[in-house]
């Protein structure tokens, strides 16, 4: 049988950076620039100071992106979940 990559989530909690923003895991806060899906977003987008808790985790960046529709495809990857948290299955 072939294997396949599959991206396994390995984060246990959410992360709030030192500037107040929420983000998926620490991976993520801690390298944005690796990702274009987030340079195509507002730069508050997860800001708590601009929205509340509940607005962000509907935001599809946590819906989408950062969550199983994007990790089961290809071309929506995240670059740093493919990085991170690939697994051969
Ligand atoms: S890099 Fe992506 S897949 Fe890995 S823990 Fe973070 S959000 Fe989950």
């Amino acid at each position: 049988m072939k294997k396949k990559d599959k991206i396994v989530c390995r984060t246990r909690t959410t992360i709030v950076s030192f500037d107040n923003k929420l983000w998926p895991c620490c991976w993520v806060c801690t390298n944005p620039e690796e990702s274009d899906y987030l340079k195509t977003l507002d730069e508050n987008w997860n800001s708590l100071d601009h929205h509340s808790a509940t607005d962000i985790f509907n935001h599809a960046a946590f819906k989408e992106h950062f969550n199983k529709p994007h990790w089961a495809s290809k071309r929506h990857a995240d670059p740093i979940c493919k990085s991170t948290c690939s697994k051969s299955v």
